[in-house]
This record gives C-alpha cells, sequence and structure tokens, in this order.
C-alpha cells in the first residue's frame, strides 16, 4: 500500500492517534502536512521523526473551528504541494460533565472542534479534489458516537453527528471519485486516555472483548487502508477498531 506522491493533510497531527496517523501516511510515501493548534512543539517532534524515518512532512498551524484560518493554511497548501489527495480529520477535544452540569461552552467548544473543524476542513479541501477527480476524505469518530457514554453527552453527538456528515458528503463526492468514510476507535492509550483514573481504566478493560486498550498505531492502520488504492471501492462506512467493545 504506497501513497507515493500524495499529499496528506492530518489535522491535530501533532500527538497522540494523529500523530501515529502522520508517521504512518509518510511512510507509505506520501508527503503530509502535520496540523496543530497550540503545540508547534510536538509538530515539530513528528515532522523530526518522519524525516528520520525517511519521510517528508511539514507542520501548520490553524484552528480547525476557525472557518477563515482553515481557508488560509488550505490554500497555503495548495500553492506550495499543487494539490491534496488525503484529508484526516482528526483533531478533537473533551469537556466532559454530566448534561445537568454542562456548561454551554463547553457544548459549543466541542461540537465546533470535532464536528465544525471536520465540515471547514473536508470542504476547503474537497476544492482541489474535485478539480482532481481523486481524494480520500476520513473522520475520526468514535465509540462513543455509536454507544454513548455518560458524561459526554456534548463528544457523543459531536461524533454521531460526524457518522451522518461521512455517509452525506460520502453520496455528494462519489461522482468525483472521492471516498469518505470514518475510522472509530474504542479506548486508545494517548494522553487523553492518560487522563483516566487507574480505577475508571480497569472498570473499561472489562467491558472490552479483547481486554486491552488499543495503540495508536492500530487507528493509523485502519486508516492507511482506506486512504490506500486498496479501499477503494469503500465509501460512506465506518470502520470500528475497539477491540470488540462495540459490535
Ligand atoms: P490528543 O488529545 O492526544 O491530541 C489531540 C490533537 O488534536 C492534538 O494534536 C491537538 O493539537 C489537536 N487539536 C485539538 N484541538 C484542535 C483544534 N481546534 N485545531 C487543530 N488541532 C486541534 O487526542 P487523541 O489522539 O486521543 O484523539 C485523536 C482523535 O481520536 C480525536 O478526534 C478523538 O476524539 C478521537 N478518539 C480518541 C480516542 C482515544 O481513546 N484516545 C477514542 C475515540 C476517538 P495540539 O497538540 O496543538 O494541542
Amino acid at each position: 500500500m504506497r501513497l507515493d506522491g500524495k499529499v496528506a493533510v492530518v489535522t491535530g497531527g501533532s500527538r497522540g492517534i494523529g500523530r501515529a496517523i502522520c508517521i504512518r501516511l509518510a511512510s507509505m510515501g506520501a508527503f503530509v502536512y502535520v496540523n496543530y493548534v497550540s503545540r508547534s512543539d510536538a509538530a515539530e517532534e513528528v515532522k523530526k521523526e518522519i524525516e528520520k524515518l525517511g519521510g517528508q512532512a511539514e507542520i501548520i498551524g490553524f484552528d480547525v473551528a476557525d472557518g477563515d484560518a482553515v481557508q488560509q493554511a488550505f490554500k497555503e497548501i495548495v500553492k506550495k504541494s499543487e494539490s491534496i489527495d488525503i484529508l484526516v480529520n482528526n483533531a478533537g477535544i473533551t469537556r466532559d460533565g454530566l448534561l445537568a452540569r454542562m456548561k454551554e461552552s463547553d457544548w459549543d467548544s466541542v461540537l465546533d472542534t470535532n464536528l465544525k473543524g471536520a465540515f471547514f476542513c473536508s470542504k476547503a479541501a474537497s476544492r482541489t479534489m474535485m478539480k482532481k477527480k481523486s481524494g480520500r476524505i476520513v473522520n475520526i469518530t468514535s465509540v462513543s458516537g455509536f454507544a454513548g457514554n455518560s458524561g459526554q453527552a456534548n463528544y457523543s453527538a459531536a461524533k454521531a453527528g460526524l457518522v451522518g456528515f461521512t455517509k452525506a458528503t460520502a453520496r455528494e463526492y462519489a461522482s468525483r471519485n472521492i471516498t469518505v468514510n470514518c475510522v472509530a476507535p474504542g479506548y486508545i492509550e494517548t494522553e487523553m486516555t492518560d487522563a483516566l483514573g487507574d480505577e475508571v481504566q480497569q472498570q473499561i478493560k472489562s467491558e472490552i472483548p479483547l481486554a486491552i486498550f488499543g495503540q495508536a498505531e492500530d487507528i493509523a492502520a485502519a486508516v492507511a487502508y482506506l486512504v490506500s488504492e486498496d479501499g477503494r471501492y469503500v465509501t460512506g462506512q465506518t470502520l470500528h477498531v475497539n477491540g470488540g467493545m462495540y459490535m
């Protein structure tokens, strides 16, 4: 599965799952734009790691929830690289809390980053993909968007919304040979899950048939398949990578 000559943009590529996706796509030959919002140091580390492995990458800072910033960044990318072949909408945040106590700002920031961010980036990237009549978009959703998760009404709504968004855009873009799919991680070891206490982690593991948390590389492998030539006939789907937690 090679991606030589392809240009990929990975939002939230500086850490966790996004970082693993950047490294995986670059190792397959893609030129990767590693997006970050605040941690340029972490994004630089990803770029260095890719270059150490013989790949090519550039870092690009923008807030996916800021429509003007997204437009500007994608213009810059197209100017430099002349194309965008792959977009991975991975940037995501959580602001957990029971609904009764959830602040409107926590609802808005989670919906803005996780869902509206995918809207802005997909719209910007699809312009060049449509001209080229080819492209791949992968949206990183979550098991929470399917099973629901207490304390995550905002996050579950955003992630479920992303699934509907994926299906609608898959239909809209199919005639232009652009596929749009979701990858839905279960519990993956990253800073997001490190924040959970030991007791909560044990409780979660007891509900996973494979009884372990996944690694960021497990998600990167699913994305690699969907954006490769091997995945060309798959669109509007969700690939669940969760140790059997949700079937
Ligand atoms: P991390 O918290 O480890 O990393 C989040 C990444 O998103 C960082 O690179 C961060 O950039 C970036 N980011 C956050 N907000 C923005 C923004 N507004 N604009 C641009 N970039 C932003 O997250 P994970 O790796 O754990 O999660 C990645 C994706 O996978 C998310 O969509 C998450 O919802 C999903 N997911 C994760 C699961 C898990 O178990 N970890 C389970 C299910 C889904 P910076 O470094 O600059 O802060």
